[in-house]
């Protein structure tokens, strides 16, 4: 069978999606014996252990297919975040939110703008509907907002932002979001993507910044779509959950596309038991934020100049082919996250791990940097 004749040109000209290697295929490559994951922005303490609990109690009923509408975890988001059910849709993480968002929206002859070096989703999201993929350059490694603005026309549909940013941990605060607001035209769905918000407002805090009240604009029914996961400061990345708030009515169009039953009944246990332990999530984000300060000053000690973070993991150049850097990294028992793929060939991504593990880190670093000078 001849594909070519029968899969649309934009299908087959989709990328893939970097994945941070699994620790499993990394110790087979390196032939070591102990691995540690600095390379997806996991939780390095794992889930709650309430979720723990609750999945295992939701193990025994994997026979029977999940409620559809994931009712108790979106009635207490709904709850949680002071807006009606109506406007929470549970999805199997938010990537598959962003993957729905782009089939209601986007068709070809249409585009989605974001920034250069932002989440790999999103071209993902946009390119597999046909629509064009606008990414404007970098303002300081950050977002820049008027650029993202200046590439919008009447064919936009979708503005992705990542509030703080995958991969440079770079944060544009309340005001900047709604000066954007007010000048973005009708016709756009903003996507506001607060994956690390935990992380994002104590750090925030700290800094006397007003991070986000990207809810007030939800609960005015603006056209905007906020997105949150318990993937990251939550612990639970493997088991498949996030969430996005906006419109009843687009949501209602999402929910009707969305892969009947992607959200199991364990998922939905785990995020219900996770909610109610606040205290694992501050413990998890106090240890991040000292881990950022640990490791922003090892990596200017040894003159590079990291990326200041917002969330839970540091982007740094490291003045070389960073593909090579992560090899040599694996060969030390250390996966990270080359940024290649992003269009920083010299870059790296380190997720902020347990205090032993960022000191390994940066030992391991030491010695496969000096080995390179010395070569
Ligand atoms: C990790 C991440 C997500 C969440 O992905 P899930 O599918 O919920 O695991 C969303 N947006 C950004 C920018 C991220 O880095």
């Amino acid at each position: 069978m001849n594909y070519d004749q029968l899969i649309p040109a934009w299908i087959r000209a989709l990328g893939g999606y970097a994945a941070g290697k699994p620790i499993k295929t990394a110790l087979r490559e390196s032939g070591g014996t102990a691995m540690i994951k600095m390379a997806s922005n996991e939780n390095p303490f794992g889930p709650s252990p309430r979720a723990l609990t609750a999945m295992q109690a939701a193990a025994a009923d994997v026979y029977l297919y999940p409620d559809m509408e994931v009712t108790e975890l979106r009635t207490r988001l709904a709850a949680l975040h002071g807006v009606p059910p109506q406007q929470v849709l549970v999805t199997s993480g938010s990537t598959q939110f962003l993957m729905l968002l782009g089939r209601a929206l986007l068709q070809p002859g249409l585009n989605a703008v974001t920034s250069e070096r932002s989440f790999i989703v999103y071209p993902l999201a946009t390119r597999a509907t046909g629509a064009e993929f606008r990414a404007v350059p970098m303002k300081n490694d950050a977002f820049d907002l008027d650029a993202v603005l200046a590439a919008i026309d009447d064919n936009t549909r979708l503005v992705f932002l990542a509030n703080p940013n995958n991969p440079t941990g770079t944060l544009f605060d309340a005001e900047a979001t709604d000066r954007f607001l007010e000048r973005v035209p009708a016709h756009v769905t903003v996507i506001l993507d607060e994956a690390y918000c935990d992380f994002a407002e104590f750090f925030a805090a700290r800094k006397g910044i007003r991070y986000s009240h990207s809810m007030d604009y939800v609960r005015a029914g603006r056209n905007v779509v906020v997105l949150r996961t318990f993937s990251k400061a939550q612990g639970l990345a493997g088991i498949r959950v996030g969430y996005g708030l906006g419109p009843e009515e687009l949501l209602h169009f999402c929910n009707r596309i969305k892969t009947p039953f992607s959200v199991s009944a364990m998922a939905e246990a785990a995020a219900v038991a996770s909610l109610e332990d606040g205290e694992h999530v501050r413990r998890c984000v106090e240890n991040n934020a000292a881990g950022a300060a640990f490791l922003l000053k090892s990596l200017r000690e040894m003159g590079y100049q990291p990326v200041e973070t917002f969330a839970n993991f540091i982007y740094v150049d490291v003045g070389e082919d960073s593909a090579a850097v992560a090899r040599r990294m694996e060969a030390e028992g250390i996966i990270i996250r080359p940024l290649k793929p992003w269009g920083a060939p010299s870059a790296i991504r380190v997720t902020i791990g347990t205090p032993e593990q960022n000191e390994l880190f940066v030992r391991a670093l030491r010695k496969v940097m000096e080995k390179a000078a010395v070569r």
